[in-house]
């Protein structure tokens, strides 16, 4: 009896789960398509009004609007125009979606009919033109749609949203405000926290993950390079900083090459190189702008300690005292890498499977950008972090760029635009799909 039982209620059991996931499926799908309409001119007013880093107000200000019209306790200003939104839907995990709102100081070159003609004040005064180039007005508009779905589906799961809009993505400013300012302290600590980045190169509404760490870190980094000026004439009474900057930029192309492992991404470009000031003057000094990219703190550390070596190296064997070496100086406004918690990914990855396909989810290589939200993971709470690619390619477009190779415009191009319908759809399933299933563990 207990043996045909047994198999008989498994069977039962399973195909009730399948039934239950094709069922939130299809009310998720049905959710997506009476509101996204609505959010396509949400989308369109977002990017008819671009705002420059630590300029956000308006887009805060609707961001604030909309989720207070959805049922959340909102903090605005938390931390600049950062703002944080909060939904209790009773016992469970806390997750954090996180949207980024900050526009580029680019003419928007689309053709679009809703193409931003914006000149905005950025923050040191200047007025200069703004364009959603990195794609956050996509962002933020996947942003609400979820959250607007979570919140349509409340009877489905349980635990606590925190929402955060935040500012300053492209000067890596607006994470670390955002936690120095106690995100962690003031609000729940997230049991996951949740980002899409738009995706400039694959199908719109396709997600594409990386378990691991999926952007590079970036630093930038001066060099001020001493000798001792003189003559152009009389090179022999002078220490020549030109010549030790020009040795020094060759030098440092075998920090990648020579000394980091090949299985570790790292790169090291000299951006500028500025010194003198007159043909026939050798100055005193020469300076270089470096940025370094990495996906690893260790490696990070090597590239400095060997940035160190090789130009002080260069300085003693041209015979310059102690007081001249050259100094090596990591700028403020480190962004770490974005390392992906990959269990987290992997889970994740299952929900969006089921909501949208395998053949629509791809693992996807790591990428030496740079992204702010790799900060929520670093901090002594050590939340579980994982930033997901959601394309943004128009179908037909995609299909000529494999095709025929024509290029595609990418991420802060003035003619970057993601095709707002598959995007969205993709965007919505995917990240409210895999919010139900962790609320649901
Ligand atoms: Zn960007
Ligand atoms: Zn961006």
């Amino acid at each position: 009896m207990k043996k045909i039982f047994l198999p008989f209620f498994l069977c039962f059991f399973y195909s009730f789960i399948i039934v239950a996931q094709d069922n939130l499926k299809s009310q998720i799908e049905s959710i997506i398509k009476s509101i996204e309409d609505e959010y396509y001119e949400t989308y369109k007013y977002l990017h008819i009004h671009p705002e420059l880093s630590l300029m956000e107000f308006e887009t805060s200000a609707k961001m604030a609007e909309h989720l207070k019209d959805m049922g959340f306790s909102v903090s605005r200003n938390f931390s600049g125009n950062s703002l944080v939104g909060v939904l209790e839907n009773g016992k469970g995990p806390v997750i954090m979606l996180r949207t980024d709102m900050d526009a580029l100081p680019i003419r928007e070159e689309t053709g679009l009919p809703y193409a931003s003609r914006m000149v905005k004040e950025n923050a040191d005064g200047n007025m200069v033109p703004a364009m959603h180039a990195c794609g956050h007005d996509m962002h933020m508009t996947v942003w609400l749609g979820t959250l607007k779905t979570l919140v349509q589906l409340k009877q489905q799961w349980s635990g606590t949203i925190i929402a955060i809009a935040q500012q300053a993505e492209e000067i890596s400013a607006g994470a670390n405000r955002l936690i120095e300012a106690g995100l962690f302290r003031e609000f729940p600590v997230p049991d996951y926290a949740l980002a899409y980045h738009v995706n400039a190169e694959l199908p719109a509404g396709s997600i594409g993950y990386y378990p691991g760490p999926i952007f590079g870190g970036v630093s930038s980094v001066d060099i001020h390079v001493y000798g001792y000026g003189g003559h152009g004439a009389m090179p022999h009474t002078t220490i020549d900083p030109v010549v030790l900057a020009s040795r020094i930029v060759m030098a440092i192309q075998t920090l990648v090459s020579r000394e980091i492992e090949p299985f570790q991404p790292a790169v090291v470009t000299v951006g500028s190189i500025h010194g003198g000031s007159k043909h026939n003057v050798i100055p005193d000094r020469v300076d270089l702008q470096l940025t370094v990219r990495f996906f690893e703190d260790k490696i990070y550390e090597q590239i400095i300690e060997g940035l160190k070596r090789i130009t002080r190296g260069i300085a003693l064997s041209a015979g310059l005292p102690e007081n001249r070496m050259p100094e090596v100086i990591t700028l403020e406004g480190l962004t770490p890498p974005v390392a992906n918690d990959a269990g987290l990914v992997n889970t994740a990855v299952l929900s969006m499977e089921k909501m949208l396909g395998r053949d629509n989810i791809n693992k996807v290589n790591p990428n030496t950008v740079g992204e702010d939200f790799g900060r929520y993971g670093r901090t002594a709470e050590q939340v579980p972090i994982a930033l997901f690619w959601l394309g943004g390619v128009q179908h037909e477009k995609y299909a000529d760029h494999i095709e025929n190779g024509t290029p595609l415009p990418g991420l802060h191009n003035a003619a970057f635009c993601p095709d707002f319908y598959p995007t969205f759809r993709g965007g919505v399933a995917a990240m409210a799909g895999t919010m139900i299933d962790l609320f649901n563990e």
